[in-house]
């Protein structure tokens, strides 16, 4: 057994309700992102998001291979979750596991309604999510990741796709549960939305919570949403702040 071995908490929030990583009740975990990590993709995107490092490649839409899978009257998205072996406490199996599987579903279902896959029958669009260290909410933080990617490789979206988690420890609603959180305390909830359009694309729950407490839960899920929406859309016009500059000092070279 590794020295480094997580203790059990026996206490989730301190005497001033502060929680084990020094965040108020409300707050997210420090968060990173980066779109344009990889050179080969369409398109790629990073997040960090707390002890969370993920990697998001994003192909086409291109020929979809193989041929058989292919819709007649739409692009098939396929989303592929995976977890590196090193990414967690406990070494994973390489080979893919029922979380995994179940995950890449849940990732694609919540991306999918902001696509327009009816415009590409036949094609294919592949969204690899690599999770290089996990610790708690990998499923939101890949798809906060993932559509910043898609933005990346310039395919048209109905709105951006932004997930957060809110959960329950020691009877608070709490936002962003990390690791720790997510297996002492006693409820998670993962919430994935569009923003500008206000419409949830993925709600699942994982607890007990009272009426109160669910609507508690979901406001404060969308609540994180919303700023890490202003991340992805500062980081999108960033990239396109710099595509404009390269592209204005090329014209004056050309004067
Ligand atoms: N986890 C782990 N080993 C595994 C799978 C998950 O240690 O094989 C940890 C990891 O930190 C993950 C957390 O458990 O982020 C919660 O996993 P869950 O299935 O709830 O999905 P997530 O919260 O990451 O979306």
């Amino acid at each position: 057994m590794s020295l480094l071995k997580q203790s059990i908490p026996t206490k989730l929030l301190d005497d001033n309700g502060m929680r084990l990583d020094g965040r108020r009740l409300d707050e997210l975990r420090p968060t990173k992102l980066e779109m344009g990590t990889l050179k080969r993709a369409d398109g790629s995107a990073y997040i960090e998001q707390g002890k969370n490092k993920i990697l998001v490649a994003v192909y086409g839409p291109r020929e979809l291979h193989p041929h058989h899978l292919a819709l007649p009257d739409r692009c098939l998205l396929r989303c592929i979750y995976r977890m590196a072996s090193f990414s967690v406490e406990e070494r994973k199996s390489p080979a893919p596991g029922r979380r995994e599987i179940e995950l890449s579903k849940v990732i694609r279902e919540a991306i999918e309604p902001a696509l327009f896959l009816e415009e590409y029958p036949r094609a294919g669009i592949d969204v690899y999510i690599q999770i290089l260290q996990a610790d708690g909410g990998t499923r939101c933080a890949s798809i906060t990741a993932a559509s910043l990617a898609l933005a990346d490789a310039g395919i048209p979206m109905r709105d951006i796709v932004v997930a957060c988690a809110a959960g329950k420890v020691e009877d608070q609603v709490v936002l962003d549960i990390d690791d720790v959180e997510d297996k002492y305390g006693t409820g998670d909830m993962p919430v994935a939305m569009m923003p500008r359009k206000n419409e949830i694309t993925l709600l699942q729950l994982d607890g007990i919570f009272s009426p109160e407490e669910f609507q508690k839960a979901l406001e404060l899920a969308q609540q994180g949403c919303k700023q890490l929406y202003e991340l992805q859309r500062s980081v999108i016009k960033e990239k396109y702040k710099t595509i404009r500059e390269e592209v204005g000092g090329d014209e004056k070279k050309e004067k």
